[in-house]
């Protein structure tokens, strides 16, 4: 009895020794970065913070292509830090998880969008709004991750992510994971200013801007009962917002399809990444509408607002949005699932990054390129 019953606690020690060990040691991870903003993708080593007690790791099956990745790293936006692994638009399945972690087990499904991380006891975490956290959101990439060292954070383009539980979105198992991924920034960041504005049943809407944002945008807002035109700047794209359902498509480079349109829109949702006149859309609204800006131009291309049209445009708003808190995020997964809202994916591997880049910023992708991670050797 006794050889045996002293085996059994050198086993238990041995085993709580090794799950010491596994919870305390960095995660080696492997992704695509870029090394400079004009480079291409390289194969890139590092290291993802230890699973912590609240932490679940997730083996990444696939990341998305946002617009935002490409201004971050070509530094459309200010300096970034190199090497950088993009991507915010991740899905995959947990493979371990922190021993205080209640929201997941191994094997489960689970989503990252923009954020990992944020204090959760600020006024604006409280209200679910982590992407406001008065102590600083940390962002999936490209930021100092605070809570571990300040080290940069790196996206999605790689075999795996470390995140606190709060910030991983439940995925169910039957959802088609491939097209999955993009609903963590293009989903949540068009979702979030429909809702806000309460879109719903007999509203006119347009959207600007149809590329993945904006095509998630088309599909929430006609799900959510409106009536949607949609403005982009290209023939190319005019059939599928029809056959997505748009009342209407208008190519903003064909002046005469721009006539007739003022005090048309209660809600315009602008995706545009590159520069525009924004009261030109403005002029569009009826009494009482709004524009809501999400595209973020380079900061040489951004536009600005004439405020003098904002004037004669009275009781016409104009607001931004900012992705969208974790529990919205949480409610848009459900509702894309409910009600089969998907984006419209081309899958591809990773040899094909820079060639998706080339494509995004040339407009030839419908709507939405994922990268399927598990094609990295
Ligand atoms: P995409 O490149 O997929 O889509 C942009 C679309 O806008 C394309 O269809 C493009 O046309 C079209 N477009 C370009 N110029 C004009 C114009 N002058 N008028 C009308 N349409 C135009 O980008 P994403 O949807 O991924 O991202 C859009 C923007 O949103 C980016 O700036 C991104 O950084 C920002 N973003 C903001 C977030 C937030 O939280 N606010 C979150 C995520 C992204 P074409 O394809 O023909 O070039
Ligand atoms: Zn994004």
């Amino acid at each position: 009895m006794k050889p045996l019953l002293s085996r059994l606690f050198a086993a238990m020690a041995l085993l709580a020794t090794s799950q010491f060990m596994m919870a305390g040691e960095p995660v080696p991870s492997k992704g695509y970065a870029l090394f400079s903003k004009d480079g291409d993708f390289q194969p890139y080593a590092f290291e993802r913070h230890a699973v912590g007690e609240h932490d679940v790791l997730i083996d990444i099956y696939y990341a998305g292509i946002c617009h935002s990745d490409i201004h971050h790293v070509h530094e459309d936006w200010g300096p970034s830090h190199y090497p950088q692994v993009p991507g915010h638009e991740i899905v995959g399945r947990v493979s371990q998880v922190g021993e205080g972690v209640t929201k997941f087990k191994v094997g489960d499904f689970a989503g990252v969008g923009c954020m990992v991380n944020a204090c959760g006891e600020c006024e604006y975490c409280e209200k679910g709004m982590e992407q406001f956290c008065q102590k600083g959101t940390v962002f999936t990439y490209g930021a100092k991750d605070h809570y571990h060292g300040d080290v940069i954070t790196q996206g999605g383009y790689s075999n795996n992510i470390v995140v606190s539980e709060d910030f991983a979105i439940t995925v169910p198992e039957n959802a088609p994971i491939e097209k999955v991924a993009p609903l963590f920034c293009a989903g949540i960041t068009t979702y979030s200013p429909l809702k806000a504005t309460n879109v719903g049943p007999g509203d006119s809407v347009a959207v600007a801007g149809f590329g993945g944002l904006g095509h998630m945008a088309v599909k929430y807002a006609i799900d959510m009962g409106a009536d949607v035109t949609v403005f982009d700047i290209t023939e190319d794209k005019r059939q599928d917002a029809l056959d997505m359902g748009a009342v209407k498509y208008v190519n903003v480079r064909n002046p005469e399809e721009l006539k007739g349109l003022k005090d048309s829109f209660r809600v315009i949702i602008s995706t545009i990444p590159a520069n525009y006149d924004p009261s030109m859309y403005l002029n569009m609204l009826e009494m009482g509408g709004e524009l809501v800006i999400v595209g973020i131009p380079a900061n040489e291309e951004r536009p600005s607002i004439d405020i003098g049209s904002l004037v004669f445009m009275s009781q016409r708003k104009v607001s931004g949005s900012l992705i969208g808190g974790i529990p919205e995020t949480q409610e848009m997964l459900d509702y894309s699932v409910a009600q089969n809202l998907y984006p419209d994916v081309e899958v591809i591997s990773v040899d094909q990054i820079d060639e998706a880049y080339r494509k995004v910023l040339e407009g030839d992708v419908k709507f939405r390129y994922v990268i399927d991670m598990r094609t990295m050797e």
